[in-house]
């Protein structure tokens, strides 16, 4: 799909709903705000709404404050616009064929994107808000420094802090023209790395205390219960970027962290580029990127679930 069929929509339009998945992180927050910020600019009517709270190391962004959390959409918009969501279902409160718009709008960079919009900017990215900068550029709109904030910190979680393989020239080319425009990547990094809470540290205590792995080495994993929350203060949004504690140990092909959510387990899958998770996490109904993806096992046990998973990424690994 065309970049220039969404322009036209846009610019017809009046009011948007911008959302992104649940658990948004950095890309899916910087994304969103960056173009709600950008549309309003130019007269736009914009409502953010997310299904899950901003986490708080992402509440410094400007405008986070606009974001409302939903659990259903009892208004009409002109357009829905997604940032950041391979799957409409990520997204949480909103339902195939219910959709509170006339158009449906779904700009992403994952390669498992199901294409779920009435016109798609699906488009291999170093993140959803190199997408959402290209729009913002074609609609001619001046990036100032709170777009760029936004579109730099998305830029800059989404490549674990330009270390990850999606750390291309180009990331670093957006990066630096968001620098330009006055993205401050001290101030940024501080907000994001540096503002722990006590809890998530005991958190992170807690869940590398019962850190498994494989015979061979190749398979490490971790479990969050949710009485581990309660024990120490802390929200799901805590286990962010744990996973790579997993994935950091030598030798190891493939981390996953299996997360308790109701009667349900949410899994994510690191990979240290040598196995495709997004594949193996589609075959579970999720997806994701080659080295990052995820997906829902909902109504089983732990061991259950444990026991697909891995007996899956055993399969996958290079012999
Ligand atoms: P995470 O493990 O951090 O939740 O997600 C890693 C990557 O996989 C992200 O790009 C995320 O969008 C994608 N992902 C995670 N869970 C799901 C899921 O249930 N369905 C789909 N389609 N993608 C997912």
């Amino acid at each position: 799909m065309s970049i220039e069929a969404i322009l036209s929509e846009i610019k017809k339009r009046e009011r948007f709903l911008i959302t992104t998945h649940m658990s948004p992180e950095g890309d899916a927050i910087g994304s969103a705000l960056a173009l709600a910020i950008a549309l309003s600019s130019i007269g736009k009517r914009v409502s953010v709404c997310t299904m899950d709270p901003i986490p708080k190391i992402l509440r410094f962004l400007p405008y986070s404050a606009i974001v409302r959390q939903i659990k259903g959409v009892d208004e009409w918009f002109d357009a829905v616009i997604t940032v950041d969501c391979g799957d409409l279902e990520r997204v949480g409160f909103l339902v195939k064929d219910k959709i509170p718009a006339d158009v449906l709008i779904n700009i992403d960079h994952h390669i498992t994107n199901l294409g779920f919009g009435t016109l798609n900017f699906v488009a291999e990215a170093v993140a959803a808000a190199e997408l959402v900068y290209q729009i913002i550029k074609k609609l001619g709109i001046p990036v100032t420094p709170e777009i760029a904030t936004c579109i730099y910190t998305a830029i800059m979680t989404e490549t674990g802090s330009f270390r990850y393989s999606n750390t291309t020239h180009h990331a670093f080319r957006v990066a630096e023209e968001m620098v330009s425009f006055g993205a401050n990547p001290w101030v940024i990094a501080e907000q994001v790395y540096n503002r722990n809470s006590m809890g998530r540290i005991k958190l992170l205590g807690q869940i590398l205390a019962n850190l498994g792995v494989s015979d061979d080495g190749k398979i490490s994993w971790i479990i969050v219960r949710e009485q581990m929350y309660k024990d120490t203060g802390t929200a799901k949004e805590d286990v962010e970027d744990i996973i790579n504690f997993p994935r950091s140990i030598e030798g190891v092909e493939v981390a996953v962290l299996f997360r308790e959510s109701g009667h349900d387990w949410k899994i994510s899958l690191r990979s240290n580029g040598r196995v495709d998770v997004s594949t193996l996490a589609s075959e579970f109904g999720g997806g994701g990127h080659s080295m990052a993806a995820g997906c829902m096992i909902k109504g089983k046990s732990l061991e259950e679930v444990m026991r697909q998973v891995v007996t899956r990424v055993e399969k996958a690994l290079p012999q």
